[in-house]
Order: structure tokens, then C-alpha cells, then sequence
């Protein structure tokens, strides 16, 4: 029926030949961009989602008469390219299928084993295989990347400022790292890891109890409760190693020794003993003194923290079930006070009916209640020492500040859930002891950011409100990682690179310059810092021409409109975004917009991935659905705002859309005829569907424009024709108008034809139609009927009758008498029944109607709640669509005026009011 990819390569083709992508100076200019996706491999159809609202937005608004500047680039930083190579270089079956099956040629396949080529490859497949594939008016002339020369000038430029202003500085580090890999940043971005993104790093205190000449160190999060201790619990099965720490000797799990060896300095495994060799002995408890026994528990886990763990029956619920498990004879000591409980552990076990350590989920919830109420109510008690009287949620660190103190215990830290590198490792936490920060805790810098905000265009809504809370939140940032990495060295010490996040804060600036450096104007030699200074601040002076155009050039694109990107950059890329220009540039060039947009995914909520569905290479997708049915079922299938389940039978519907619009548009240019009552209908309804689009795309609430455009309008063409509509100029004009509509959406489409329809050059370039004035009485008129069919339907569905003739009463002229007074009187704040009564009353012909009193008093209350006034001429409406309803419902069909002497077989007649007509069916 429509030939999807063969429209859309020839338009593709003739937009492209026509550059109408590139951004032209001159009058009011919008620049929006997308955030730039990392190299890491193939994209799947739910990146796509973010990409075709830029490219809607940025059509819309050429076609509103921007200037649009919608540059792209590939974020090509960090770790992903360079984990794939090194998985070509070692022939990893799983990538190689995955190249494979991704299309990728073989002799490509050899050369990916450099991660320069890895780049250079996905930026060819980024642009051909997606972005030019979807129709989207990116400016190809401005393409960059993060690890060209000129990127990594401008980068070191930066560091520079920031160093001016303060904003580095050094301090010991401990950072998530990949054996492999080295240093790996963990965040919701998913830059480096391919798991674990929104682990948190957690700080144990590594309590040191004495064993016989031998450190025992118990790890907790609740360092206070040493005085609560009874026992230590060691875990039988396992084998401990004996390991150096300065010059002590630890007793610690294998994967804990290997944890602190990277945490703390001249750690080294002598020796191991098991578990088992521990049960039964003794050990002592610090600060308290107090010697306690050794004892056997499965839960003693050599995966978290040391592995060794101490024992608080009368406040940990899994220490006291244990205790009660082995049947070991020890009193649970009290040390925290809270009302309710005597034993805290003890009783919410039982209360819960908790009865062995298996029920680990029941145990799970009655650790965390207690913790809740004990943080909240609990004092510390006698058993305390110096620390008795202190309420659970003032005592915060000092317990573990004065153990540090007195050497009793050290820090450890620890993932709260499992962290895995792209390589496939497991990520640990390494310290590096003179790491750089970008000081993101600044006051100042985070205030002024906070302010700024404040005057921003933020979509969703929600996120304007969460984002000073994250720029509070946001803390120093490690910026720079030694290792094999793609980036830019930092200049303030060799060998070491700027990681990713940090690397791509400003770079949107950028696009301004990769156009001169893409068409040879500019090398990447002449980029220094003074270059920088003069073209992005205005500090110094042109030492040439092309430098001026520069600037202007950035004067007139700066600030961003939108930065668009994925829900993953909330707690990222957008706050770095904001604070980098808050810290670097002038005041006016600080970015104006932010649009997330959320994420497509599985059923099961996930990411899409490659082993579900939805995960076939975009190129197969396009070709399947047609690229205009996938830009259209992103904007309409949901709000940007929310996570949507890939559905193949939801896309196929769009495409069934689709072809009901063009069958639909072809079925409006055959009528051929002259003007008729219904055309002001659709010539008002058409209208105010513009006048929503346009309110909705303003704020780019892009659904509820498609919403006005593939839906409304076409139901309001389809009931046009089956009124009778003809009017061939109208159709021709309005049609227009539709397809202007869609071009942002649908633009293969909307081009097709528009040309089939003689429209003057691409529509691509045409304005978006604006509402003319919107004439209120053919909608209400047309409503009036509309509703009027429905219920005759409605009476027919409820009484089961295949009517023969059809009766339709409109209000008496009384009623429209007493309804016109009402209105008048309640516009002058006059309206109650006795100044109504006397009202009426002056009129001898109204003294007829006995039923006003009755009638005047329900519409009073009507008005009062806001009922409109009638104004239409109903009956003369109605009587002319006579023909109309008899052919819809195939009977004979009589209108009468609720005055006239008329038949009224079911005593319908009395309950017509305006706009309100009653309805007899026989
Ligand atoms: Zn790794």
C-alpha cells in the first residue's frame, strides 16, 4: 500500500542533496542537541526514542521559522570502545557473533581490534544506519567526536579554567576498579560497568577484637553496638587466610584480604586457617574488655567485608535466632533503650513468629524495623560507658571516631551490591592516594548552579524540582583515571586521563567550532588556550579572521535551548552539564533547557537487551515497520515521561494508522464538489485541532500533538465525508495544512504527498499552519447533532426497538425565553427566582406556561454550577440534517419546535429543553 522505504529514500536522498539539515545564520536561532551516545556497540530501537523526539522538536521548530542548530557527535571516551576491541583482538565468540548478526562486514571485523577503528566504525553506522536512516535533519556538517585532536584541546582547555578558578584539587581516593580495566567509574550511566549502576559504596567499620595475639576483625554498619557483643561468629566451612596488616596479624576471609590489600597499605597473606580451628576459642572484645566466645554461623558470609562477624543477640534479630539455634547458653546484653521492648531482638522474633535462621526474608524485615525504631527512639543505656544517655540518632560516628582513635578499628568499604566491569570483571574499591576532584561541592558554584536552575525550561516538571537537590547533593568528583583509556591526557599530570563524565560537560560548545575543523578551516594546532578564551569568552583578541567568525558564530548559536537526554543522566550528565557552564562561561551563554525522556523496555521492565526481544538491529526494525511508523509510535505510544514496554503488535498498529491516513487523504482529493453547511464545522474543528497541536508542541507534549493530528483530525475528515462534505478547495487548503502538521512527525510521508498535491517545494520547509479564527457556533451546532445521534443510538441500544420513524423535539420557545432572562440576569449577578419570576411575568404570552416556576428553578441551580448559555438555532439545525439521521439509522425522521401542535406518541415533547432535544423512537 504505501511503499515505506521506497519514500523514504527518496526523500531522504533529496533532503539530504539539498542540505536542509545545516543550520543558517540569520534571524531568531534554537539550538537543540541530544546527549551525545557513548560508542560502546550497536544502538537498539529504544535508543532511538530520545533521538526522534530531537529530531520532532528540531523540525517543529524550523517549521515555526528558526533558525535550527541540531549538531550531533559520538561520545567516544572511556573504556567501552576499548573493551570491544580487546574482545575482537582475543576472538570472543560472543562479540563476533554479535558483529555478525549486526551486519557487520568481515573485513571491518579484523580491523576492530583497534579501539580508533571501533570509533570510526559505529560513528559511520551511528549516522548512516540510524540517525540519516530516520529522516532526521541533524547537521551532518558538525559531526565530532571526544578523542579528536581539536575535542582534546578544547577539553584541557577547560581543566585549565577549572584550575584557575579553583575548582581541582587533591585528595586520596578510594574508587571503584576493574582488575582488568583499572579504574571504572559506577553510575547510572552505565559508561563503564555493565552492571551495578546505582550501587552505593559502603563504609564498614572493621571492629578489631583480639585473639590470642591475632586480630579478629568484625566488620558492621552499626559500630555502637560493640558494647552489646556476646560472641563472634565465624563461619566453619571456610578457609581464613592469615595475612599482614603493618604489624598485626588478621584472620580474615580470603575475598576480604583481597578487598583490604587494595584499601590499605602493605597488606600480605602468610598463612590460613579454617573456620572450624576458631569455633570453641576465645576472643576479646575492645574498649569493653569483655571476653567472648567464638561460634559457628553458616551466615558468616566470605563474600561481605571480612567475613568474620560480631554477635548483639539482644538488637540483631540474626544473632539472636542463631544463638538460639545452636542452643549456645548466652544472655543477650541489652544497650539501647527503646520503649516497648525489654529484649528488642528477642521479642520482635517472636512477635513475628520467626523461628529459624532460614526464614531469611522475615529476618531481613525485623532488622530493619527494629533499626527504624531503635534509630528513631533508642538511648543508649548503662552498659555504654561514656556513651550512655545519647540517643541512637545523635551518636552518629563517635563510637567509630574514638575506636579509629584508640586503634581499635579501621574502615573498609565495600559495594552494596555487586558491581560488574564491561570487561566482565567484578569491580572492587581501590584507593589512589592523590586522586584529582572537580570541587562540584563548592558552595558557591553549586548555589549559583541551584539559582540558575530556577530560570531553566525543564521537562518533566518533576525534574526541575529534584534538580537543586541533586546539585546539593552532587559531591567532588574524581576526574581524571590512569589506564588504557580513550580521552584527553590531563594536563596537570602525565600519563593520566580525563574520564568520561568529566570529559563531556561543555561539549555542545564544541559543535561550533567541528565545523570548521570537519571542513578544513581549522586545525586543531591553532586551538590553544587562547584561542579558547577568545572564542567562548571573549577574552583577547582575534588573531584572525576566522577566529572572529568563530565567535560570532557561538554568539549567535549560545546558550543550548535543549539538552535532551535519557532518565540515566539525571544524577549524571545534567548536573555536570549545568554546573561546568555555571563555573566556565559568561552568565548569558549558561544552557536554558533540559528534556529527559525515559526508556523503552522489556516486559519485565528492564533495559532492552540482547538477549529479549526488541533487540534487532535498528536497520531490520526500519525496514520491517517503515521509520516514520517508529518516529510516530515514540511520540504517541506514551508521555516522554514514562518507561514503555517495546510491543512489535503496538508498532504494527501505528503502521495500520498510517495507511488509514494516506487511504483517507487520497479518498479526500477525489471529492470534487461545491460548499455546504458543514464545511464551517470543519473548518472550525480543524482549526482548534491547530490551536492544540500548537499549545502542545509549545511545551513539546508531543503526544498530545500527535494525539490531535493522526487521531482528531482524522476522525473530523471522516465524519466531514460521511456528512456529505465536498467542498474541494476547503479539503485542499485544510489538507495542506494536515500534512504541514505531520511533517514533523511523519515527514516521508507528509513530503509524499505534499507533492502529490502540487505543494510548493519540500513541506519540510514550509510553516506550521497557525489557527484561524475559530467560528464557536458550527462546533456547537455540529456538537448539538452529534450528541443528538448518540442518544437516539443510546435509546435504541436500552430498548431494543429497529425504529421505523424517529421523533426529535426541540426546546419551546418558552423554555429558550426563560433560559435567555436567566443568563442575562446571572451576568448582572441578578439571578433568583422571584427577580426572574417578575421578569418573565411582564411578557403576556409567557402567562400561558404554568410549568415556568418549575422550569426557571432547575435552571437556576443550572447556571449557578456553570451551565453555558444556548445560543444556536437548534431546530433549524437538526431539521436540515434530517436527511442525515434517516440514513444513519435507516427510519423516517421528524423534527418539530416544542410549540408546535406536532405528534407526540411517547409524551416526549415536555422534557425538550435548549440544546437538549427529546427523542421518541417507534
Ligand atoms: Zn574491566
Amino acid at each position: 500500500m504505501i511503499d515505506f522505504a521506497t519514500i523514504e529514500k527518496k526523500w531522504q536522498e533529496r533532503w539530504y542533496k539539498a542540505k536542509l539539515y545545516e543550520a543558517k545564520k540569520n534571524g531568531k536561532k534554537f539550538f537543540i542537541h541530544f546527549a551525545y551516545p557513548g560508542i560502546s556497540g550497536y544502538l537498539h530501537v529504544g535508543h532511538m526514542r530520545g533521538f526522534a523526539y530531537s529530531d520532532i522538536i528540531a523540525r517543529y521548530k524550523r517549521m515555526k521559522g528558526y533558525n535550527v542548530c541540531f549538531p550531533a557527535g559520538f561520545h567516544a571516551s572511556g573504556l567501552p570502545a576499548v573493551s570491544l576491541a580487546k574482545k575482537v583482538e582475543r576472538k570472543d565468540e560472543g562479540i563476533l557473533n554479535y558483529l555478525r548478526q549486526n551486519g557487520c562486514p568481515e573485513d571491518v571485523i579484523k580491523k576492530l581490534s583497534d579501539p580508533l577503528e571501533v570509533v570510526k566504525y559505529f560513528s559511520r553506522v551511528y549516522v548512516n544506519e540510524y540517525w540519516k536512516r530516520f529522516g532526521f535533519f541533524i547537521d551532518y556538517t558538525r559531526l565530532m567526536d571526544t578523542i579528536s585532536p581539536g575535542y582534546k584541546k578544547f577539553i584541557q582547555w577547560q581543566f585549565y579554567k577549572l584550575k584557575e578558578k579553583g575548582l581541582l584539587t587533591q585528595k586520596p581516593h578510594y574508587a571503584p576498579f576493574c582488575p582488568n580495566c583499572g579504574p571504572v567509574a559506577v553510575d547510572k550511566s552505565e559508561t563503564d560497568i555493565s552492571e551495578g549502576g546505582d550501587a552505593e559504596i559502603l563504609e564498614f567499620t572493621v571492629i578489631k577484637f583480639d585473639f590470642d595475639g591475632y586480630i579478629l576483625p568484625a566488620a558492621t554498619l552499626r559500630p555502637e553496638t560493640i558494647f552489646g557483643v556476646t560472641n563472634m561468629w565465624v563461619n566453619p566451612d571456610v578457609e581464613y587466610a592469615i595475612v599482614k596488616v603493618g604489624n598485626e596479624k588478621w584472620i580474615i576471609s580470603k575475598e576480604g584480604a583481597k578487598k583490604i590489600s587494595n584499601q590499605i597499605e602493605g597488606v600480605e597473606i602468610i598463612d590460613s586457617i579454617s573456620g572450624k580451628e576458631l569455633v570453641g576459642k576465645k576472643c576479646v572484645v575492645p574498649l569493653v574488655g569483655r571476653e567472648v566466645p567464638i561460634l559457628p554461623a553458616s551466615f558468616a558470609d566470605p563474600n561481605v567485608a571480612t567475613g568474620i562477624v560480631m554477635s548483639v543477640p539482644a538488637h540483631a534479630p540474626y544473632d539472636y535466632i542463631a544463638l538460639k539455634d545452636i542452643k549456645a547458653d548466652i544472655e543477650p546484653i541489652v544497650i539501647i533503650e527503646v520503649e516497648g521492648y525489654k529484649i528488642p531482638a528477642k521479642e520482635i522474633v517472636e512477635k513475628m513468629g520467626i523461628k529459624s535462621q532460614k526464614e531469611e526474608e522475615a529476618l531481613e524485615d525485623a532488622t530493619q524495623k527494629l533499626y527504624k525504631e531503635e534509630f528513631h527512639k533508642g538511648i543508649l543505656n548503662e552498659n555504654c560507658m561514656e556513651y550512655a544517655g545519647i540517643k541512637i540518632s545523635e551518636i552518629k560516628d563517635a563510637v567509630k571516631d574514638d575506636l579509629i582513635a584508640k586503634g581499635n578499628a579501621t574502615i573498609m568499604r565495600e559495594f552494596s551490591k555487586k558491581v560488574v566491569c564491561r570487561c566482565g570483571e567484578s569491580v572492587i574499591i581501590k584507593i589512589v592516594p592523590d586522586q584529582w576532584f572537580i570541587r562540584y561541592s563548592d558552595e558557591e558554584l553549586t548555589e549559583m548552579s541551584k539559582e540558575h536552575v530556577e530560570s531553566m525550561n525543564i521537562f518533566p516538571a518533576e525534574y526541575k524540582e529534584e534538580l537543586p537537590k541533586v546539585l546539593d547533593w552532587f559531591g567532588d568528583r574524581a576526574c581524571i583515571r590512569k589506564g588504557k583509556w580513550l580521552g584527553t591526557e590531563f594536563p596537570f599530570k602525565k600519563n593520566w586521563i580525563i574520564e568520561p563524565i568529566s570529559d563531556s560537560t561543555l561539549y555542545p560548545a564544541y559543535y561550533i567550532i567541528s565545523k570548521y575543523v570537519n571542513e578544513g578551516e581549522l586545525d586543531a594546532k591553532e586551538m590553544d588556550n587562547e584561542f579558547f578564551d577568545y572564542v567562548f569568552l571573549g577574552k583577547g583578541k582575534a588573531k584572525n579572521s576566522l577566529w572572529e567568525k568563530i565567535r560570532n558564530d557561538f554568539l549567535y548559536w549560545y546558550p543550548v535551548d535543549v539538552n535532551l537526554g535519557g532518565k540515566e543522566h539525571k544524577t549524571v550528565h545534567f548536573p555536570v552539564f549545568i554546573m561546568n557552564h555555571v563555573a566556565i562561561m559568561e552568565w548569558k551563554h549558561w544552557p536554558k533547557g533540559i528534556f529527559v525522556n525515559w526508556w523503552i523496555t522489556q516486559k519485565s521492565g528492564e533495559k532492552i537487551s540482547k538477549s529479549k526481544g526488541g533487540a534487532e538491529p535498528i536497520p531490520n526494525a526500519a525496514m520491517k515497520y517503515g521509520v516514520d511508523t517508529m518516529r510516530l509510535y515514540y511520540a504517541h505510544i506514551a508521555s516522554p515521561f514514562a518507561d514503555i514496554e517495546w510491543d512489535d503488535e503496538a508498532v504494527e498498529q501505528y503502521k495500520k494508522r498510517l495507511y488509514k491516513i494516506y487511504e483517507l487523504q487520497e479518498e479526500l482529493l477525489k471529492r470534487k464538489g461545491g460548499k455546504k453547511d458543514i464545511d464551517a464545522w470543519l473548518k472550525a474543528s480543524f482549526n482548534e485541532e491547530v490551536r492544540k497541536t500548537r499549545e502542545a508542541m509549545e511545551k513539546y507534549e508531543l503526544r498530545r500533538a500527535a494525539n490531535s493530528i493522526y487521531f482528531d483530525i482524522y476522525n473530523k475528515f471522516q465524519w466531514y465525508i460521511k456528512r456529505g462534505g465536498e467542498n474541494a478547495s476547503l479539503i485542499k487548503n485544510l489538507l495542506k495544512k494536515w500534512i504541514c502538521m505531520m511533517a514533523p512527525f511523519t515527514p516521508h510521508i507528509a513530503e509524499e504527498i505534499w507533492e502529490k498535491m502540487g505543494g510548493d517545494g519540500f513541506v519540510s520547509n514550509a510553516l506550521f499552519p497557525e489557527e484561524e479564527e475559530i467560528d464557536k457556533d458550527a462546533l456547537d451546532k455540529e456538537a448539538l447533532l452529534m450528541k443528538t445521534i448518540d442518544d437516539i443510538s443510546e435509546i435504541i441500544k436500552v430498548t431494543k426497538i429497529k425504529p421505523s420513524r424517529i421523533y426529535i423535539y426541540t426546546s419551546p420557545r418558552w423554555k429558550w425565553e426563560v433560559a435567555k432572562k436567566s443568563h442575562e440576569l446571572h451576568k448582572e449577578g441578578k439571578l433568583d427566582m422571584s427577580t426572574l419570576m417578575k421578569e418573565m411575568m411582564k411578557d403576556e404570552e409567557m402567562k400561558k406556561h404554568s410549568n415556568i416556576p418549575k422550569y426557571a428553578q432547575k435552571l437556576i441551580k443550572e447556571i449557578k454550577k456553570g451551565g453555558k448559555h444556548p445560543h444556536i438555532d437548534e431546530f433549524e439545525y437538526i431539521d436540515n440534517a434530517k436527511d442525515f439521521i434517516s440514513q444513519e439509522f435507516n427510519a423516517q425522521v421528524f423534527v418539530y419546535k416544542g410549540d408546535d401542535d406536532a405528534p407526540d406518541p411517547g409524551k416526549r415533547k415536555e422534557l425538550a429543553e435548549p440544546l437538549r432535544p427529546a427523542i421518541y423512537v417507534e
